[in-house]
């Protein structure tokens, strides 16, 4: 279906699109020069980090768990709500994911339902080998009781981050509080490389591991030599490029993000039981993605439809992964809160480039429905 109102197209404008150009040109199309430029780029967000392009955050988070030594059958704790991505990463490794249900705050993980999860697994002889956080949304999950909890049981903490570039927890960016952090610029997401992604790790050796495996895993050497199993996860120098462009216009991008927010929480938080986030101090989401719950048996299904109907572009919040035929087998941590934001949420149209006209016309579509 084509919808006159999308949820989340991307926002290239036409000055990006100038400067794209222009580098592209000035980098004759090879690869290396693109990639250094665009880790210059991402490197100034994260002084304490090293960073690694990647061709997405699917397979940042991979790498990310395999250099952090997840292998075949170790359980990995991730949270139920979160998008497959996060679970097939885990899979690629053939290690098993334990579903951790959400806290009613942010809609992350529960950090009280993690520590009850680490526990179970130590009693039965199988520690967890990775706790895999995601900032769902780009809202920032309660990071630092979950540093905690992982420091305190000493399992390596890796943060699925890939909405949340530029969201922030107590002053510092979602993403840099785990050994590793994740990052994706999916065309959907805040930057857009027209698909890639960013490893980040304060050791820098978990780095140069994850670069060795995204090049085909090719050891230095004057002829093809081999150690091990690679992939091809490196970053395309056009993709590099189009993020090097991208990334110092982060700021302008987070503020319009966070005035589309405040607007649809002006006009629509308490309107016929309508719900936003109430978020703790601490979290300042990117603002990702506009979301609410609805009250009522109907309600999510009415604006669904009706919004859907009018020609704007919405969606459910994720069904969760112990309910999804590909994974419920495995085992899961539950309080109810993750089957509860599937029943009653619902996602709004809020990329940079939506125009006020049209984010009018969804509030007052969604008013009529409602
Ligand atoms: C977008 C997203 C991913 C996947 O990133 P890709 O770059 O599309 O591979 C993973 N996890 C979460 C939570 C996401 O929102």
């Amino acid at each position: 279906m084509q919808y006159r109102i999308k949820l989340l197209p991307p926002d290239i404008d036409s000055a990006v699109q100038k400067d794209f150009v222009r580098d592209l040109s000035a980098t004759n199309m090879e690869p290396d020069g693109a990639i250094n430029a665009f880790h210059t780029a991402a490197g100034k967000f994260f002084p304490d980090h090293t960073v690694l392009g990647v061709s997405s955050g699917t397979a940042a988070l991979h790498l990310a768990l395999q250099v952090s030594g997840v292998k075949e059958n170790d359980d990995v704790l991730c949270p139920g709500f979160t998008f497959a991505a996060t679970v097939n990463a885990i899979l690629y490794l053939k290690a098993q994911p334990v579903f951790i249900d959400s806290e009613k705050d942010t809609w992350n993980m529960d950090p009280a339902l993690l520590e009850a999860a680490i526990l179970e697994g130590i009693k039965k002889g199988r520690k967890p080998a990775a706790v895999l956080l995601v900032h769902s949304y780009g809202t920032p999950a309660k990071v630092e009781a979950i540093q905690e909890i992982a420091e305190r049981y000493k399992i390596p903490l890796v943060e699925d981050a890939a909405p949340a570039f530029g969201a922030y927890y107590n002053g510092k960016m979602a993403g840099t509080f785990g050994d590793c952090g994740a990052f994706s610029f999916n065309y959907n997401k805040i930057i857009t490389t027209a698909g890639g992604g960013l490893l980040i790790s304060k050791n820098e050796e978990l780095i140069q591991r994850a670069n060795y495996l995204a090049n085909q895993a090719r050891a230095q050497a004057p002829f093809y030599l081999h150690h091990s199993m690679g992939y091809n996860y490196r970053i395309s120098g056009l993709a590099a490029t189009l993020g090097t462009v991208q990334l110092p216009r982060l700021q302008q991008k987070l503020l319009r993000k966070k005035q589309i927010h405040s607007k649809y929480r002006e006009e629509l938080d308490g309107y016929r039981g309508i719900k936003f986030q109430d978020l703790p101090e601490a979290v300042q989401p990117n603002y990702w993605l506009t979301s609410f719950l609805l009250e009522g048996e109907y309600a999510k299904e009415k604006v669904f439809q009706g919004l859907r109907n009018a020609g704007i572009e919405c969606r459910m919040l994720w069904n969760p992964m112990h309910l999804q035929p590909a994974f419920r087998h495995f085992s899961s941590f539950l309080n109810g809160v993750s089957e509860g934001l599937f029943k009653a949420g619902i996602s709004l149209p809020c990329s940079v480039s939506l125009k006020d006209h049209e984010q009018e016309e969804v509030i007052s579509c969604l008013k009529s429905v409602l």
